[in-house]
């Protein structure tokens, strides 16, 4: 694994986080996303290399939504960049961890992601991220 890519918050409502985040970081949010795989909508901030993702539920089943009604809001996740994720995908199997989803998946701001078991993790959920290499052809 390289680089923490960036730290993943449960909130109840972007509408009120994003400007509370825009306060406490002193930057502005650059970019809003909606991920329909995890029934999600996203907003980030950047910090030098890292960022800051903030997660609010768009449907009664999302995962935030669950995550929230039991512990709250608060931090969700942190996620680590892999250079190849299918091959960081077979080491941590291979050293016994459980993958939520054994193939990468497409995440928010154009990476590749997979997540990890927390309970396995000391209870933290641990997000692997690649960067999508864009076809040019
Ligand atoms: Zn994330």
């Amino acid at each position: 694994m390289q680089k923490i890519e960036h730290v993943g918050i449960a909130v109840k409502e972007l509408s009120v986080s994003v400007p509370l985040f825009e306060k406490l970081l002193n930057t502005k949010c650059y970019k809003t996303e909606t991920v329909d795989s995890e029934q999600v909508n996203t907003a980030f901030f950047a910090l030098g290399e890292n960022k800051i993702e903030l997660l609010e539920a768009n449907s009664e089943a999302s995962v935030i939504n669950k995550f929230i009604s039991k512990k709250g809001e608060g931090l969700h996740h942190i996620a680590f960049e892999v250079e190849d994720i299918e091959a960081e995908i077979k080491r941590l199997k291979d050293e016994g961890f459980t993958l939520l989803n054994e193939k990468p998946k497409q995440g928010a701001d154009n990476k590749m992601v997979c997540f990890l078991h927390p309970k396995e993790t000391n209870g933290v959920l641990i997000e692997l991220v690649m960067e999508r290499k864009v076809r040019t052809e």
